[in-house]
C-alpha cells in the first residue's frame, strides 16, 4: 500500500476554505479531512466528532502533554491542534488527507512532512474579505476591523505555502485545488511503486 498524500489548506477567515473542502470531499471519496481538537465552544449546528473534537483546556493540555498532537496553536484566544492518529491512520490506509489548520500549523506540519502540499486560499480584494467578513451584517465596525487586522496577519505568511490560488470565482479555485490534489497524485515514485507491475510487463 503506497501511503496517501497530505495536503495543508490554510486562509484568512472569509476567503471561503470551508466551503471548497466541503465541496472536495463531496466529489473525492479517497480524500478524508482530519478532525482537528479545539477548546473553543462549538458554534450553532457544530457538531462534535465531526466539526471538531470539542475539548476543554484540561484536556487539551492533557493530550498536548502526552505528545497526541501532531501540530497546534493556539488561534483567536482558543487552543487548535491536529491528532496524530487523525492522520496516522488513513495516510496509511493510502487516502490522502487534508489539514485545514492555519499558518503557525502549517509550518509544524512541514518540518515533519517534507512532503505535505501547502495552498494557501486568498480573497480576491480587501473590500470582498470585509464583505464576507461581515456577513451577518450585525457586528460592530470594531469587531470588523479586529478581523479584518487578523486576516490580514494571518495572510502575510502566503509566500511560505507552495501553491495559492483566489478565491473570486468558487469554481474556478475548486478547479485549482482539485488540479494541485490530481497532479499529486500523478507524482513519479509513489505511480512506479502503485503500477510496479505494469511498468515490469512494459518495460
Ligand atoms: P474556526 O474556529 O473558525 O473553525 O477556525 C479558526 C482558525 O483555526 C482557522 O484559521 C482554522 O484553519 C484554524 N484551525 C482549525 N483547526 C486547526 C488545527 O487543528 N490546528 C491549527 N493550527 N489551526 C487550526
Amino acid at each position: 500500500m503506497v501511503p496517501g498524500n497530505l495536503f495543508i489548506i490554510t486562509a484568512a477567515s472569509g476567503a471561503g476554505k470551508t466551503s471548497l473542502i466541503k465541496a472536495l470531499l463531496a466529489e473525492d471519496t479517497h480524500l478524508k479531512l482530519s478532525i482537528s481538537h479545539t477548546t473553543r465552544k462549538p458554534r450553532p449546528g457544530e457538531q462534535d466528532g465531526v466539526d471538531y473534537h470539542f475539548v476543554d483546556d484540561a484536556m487539551f493540555l492533557q493530550m498536548l502533554g502526552e505528545a497526541k498532537f501532531l501540530e497546534s496553536a493556539e488561534v483567536h484566544g482558543a487552543r487548535y491542534g491536529t491528532s496524530q492518529s487523525a492522520v496516522d491512520a488513513p495516510l496509511q490506509a493510502g487516502h490522502d488527507v487534508i489539514l485545514e489548520i492555519d499558518w503557525q500549523g502549517a509550518a509544524q506540519v512541514r518540518r515533519l512532512f517534507p512532503n505535505a502540499i501547502s495552498i494557501f486560499v486568498l480573497p480576491p480584494s480587501i473590500e470582498t474579505l470585509e464583505q464576507r467578513l461581515n456577513s451577518r451584517g450585525q457586528d460592530s465596525q470594531e469587531t470588523i476591523s479586529k478581523r479584518v487586522a487578523a486576516a490580514r496577519a494571518e495572510m502575510r505568511h502566503v509566500s511560505e505555502f507552495d501553491y495559492v490560488t483566489i478565491n473570486h470565482y468558487f469554481d474556478v479555485a475548486l478547479q485549482d485545488i482539485r488540479a494541485i490534489i490530481r497532479a499529486q497524485r500523478l507524482v513519479g515514485a509513489a505511480q512506479l511503486q502503485r503500477y510496479g507491475s505494469l511498468i515490469q510487463a512494459l518495460t
